[in-house]
């Protein structure tokens, strides 16, 4: 077949579907060519927590839309959102100086800092020593690995996107797509290849330098059957999320960490826990380069068994201790090493190359598309 698409979408993570999507409201006529049969990536990988608490500038304008673009589609794509709301928690005295500050600050609407007698209240699982946390009503959660394929397929089923699953692109600049079975005319293309930094775009995704970091990620059984209201994280997250980081109280918490959290900051650990329908918890994570690494890992190497360890330490630190027995583990990538949490590169007039360099696409890809197709 040999058609022509106002929109060639190359890649099936949530960027390409999210671009999909923003190619059908504007009524055009869109395919989606993956080298998978599924999709496979970071997007099914991840926690499915779209955030918006902590994150900075140009991330948490485009984290405020796409969490509301998310919560109009799923519905509508039957896909089942199952938190509504985050609660990043404190342990330490600075830890609870960050969240005072972020409370009071320009984005603390729609927040709300509580005592840890008053947290763990609602939250009868936080561990005993929390000092304080912050309600956030901002966040929702999916279970990816559910959510993509269902996504897909509602944009197969009701908006008429064309997929065409495995197949890889060799060539991608309007007005063709090349794959091996075929050439698709197309008036206009975006490339969304994710990690896959040796195919078409190579040249580009090396001249700016980008590598891979690895997460580790566990889900683990809960010692009883309590239900999360809402996603949690803890202190460490308050040294990523720009949002909190980016704050002056937050050099204390890093001095704090420093002393008694070294290995969790060596080896890139901040705790994210979310639940799933089953009732198992989906916990990580860890960050490593990974750019050179070959298909042996050395013992110690990433993934290792010692970071499970370490973040399984801190999930009996932000939650009740107890039994979590590991029922999964994965790993996952995503590029880093560029200014911008994005990279948008025009290879030509009518061709984007659309890259997240941070681990915030679940949370962003919505309003990145809209962006991406109006320069179009
Ligand atoms: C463990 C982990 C946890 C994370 N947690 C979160 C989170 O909670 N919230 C959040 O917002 N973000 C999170 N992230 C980041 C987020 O998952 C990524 O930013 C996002 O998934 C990137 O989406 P993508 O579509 O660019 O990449 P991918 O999902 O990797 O998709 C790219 C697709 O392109 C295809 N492709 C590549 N080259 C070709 C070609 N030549 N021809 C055809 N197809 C091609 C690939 O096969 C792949 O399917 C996390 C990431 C990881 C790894």
């Amino acid at each position: 077949m040999n058609r022509g698409f106002d929109l060639v979408v190359v890649g099936a993570g949530i960027v390409g579907l999210a671009h999909a999507l923003a190619g059908v409201r504007r009524g055009w006529r869109v395919a989606v060519v993956e080298r998978d049969t599924r999709c496979v990536g970071a997007s099914v990988r991840n926690f499915g927590f779209v955030t918006v608490t902590g994150q900075a500038g140009a991330t948490r304008r485009r984290a405020e839309r796409t969490r509301a673009v998310w919560a109009e589609v799923a519905p509508a794509a039957g896909i089942a959102v199952l938190h509504r709301g985050a609660w990043v928690t404190a342990r330490r005295p600075a830890a609870v100086a960050v969240l005072e500050a972020y409370a009071a600050g320009p984005h603390g609407a729609g927040c709300r800092l509580v005592d840890g007698a008053a947290a763990r209240a609602q939250l009868p699982m936080l561990h005993a020593d929390t000092r304080a946390a912050l309600w956030s009503r901002h966040e929702l959660r999916v279970e990816s690995r559910d959510a993509l394929p269902r996504l897909a397929a509602w944009l197969a089923e009701v908006h008429g996107v064309q997929f065409f699953w495995g197949e890889t692109v060799h060539e991608a600049l309007a007005p063709q797509v090349r794959t091996a079975r075929r050439v698709l005319q197309a008036a206009r293309v975006v490339a969304c290849p994710g990690t896959v930094f040796g195919g078409i775009g190579a040249e580009v995704l090396a001249s700016h330098g980008l590598r891979l970091t690895r997460l580790q990620m566990l889900r683990v059984r809960p010692p009883s059957p309590w239900r999360l209201p809402g996603a949690v994280l803890g202190d460490l997250s308050l040294v990523r999320y720009g949002g909190f980081a980016q704050l002056p109280e937050a050099q204390a918490l890093r001095t704090a960490l420093q002393h008694d959290a070294a290995d969790c900051l060596a080896h890139g650990v901040h705790l994210i826990v979310v639940q799933s329908a089953d009732g198992s918890l989906v916990v990580g994570d860890s960050h490593h380069d990974d750019t050179a690494a070959g298909p042996f890992a050395a013992p110690g190497a990433p993934p290792s068994e010692a970071v499970d360890t370490l973040i399984l330490r801190e999930l009996q630190a932000l939650l009740v201790p107890g039994d979590y027995g590991v029922v999964e583990r994965w790993s996952g990538h995503y590029p880093v090493g560029h200014d911008d949490d994005v990279l948008v590169h025009t290879p030509g007039p009518a061709t984007r190359l659309v890259v997240v360099t941070s681990g915030t696409g679940a949370s962003t890809a919505f309003a990145l598309a809209d962006e991406v197709l109006d320069t179009l």
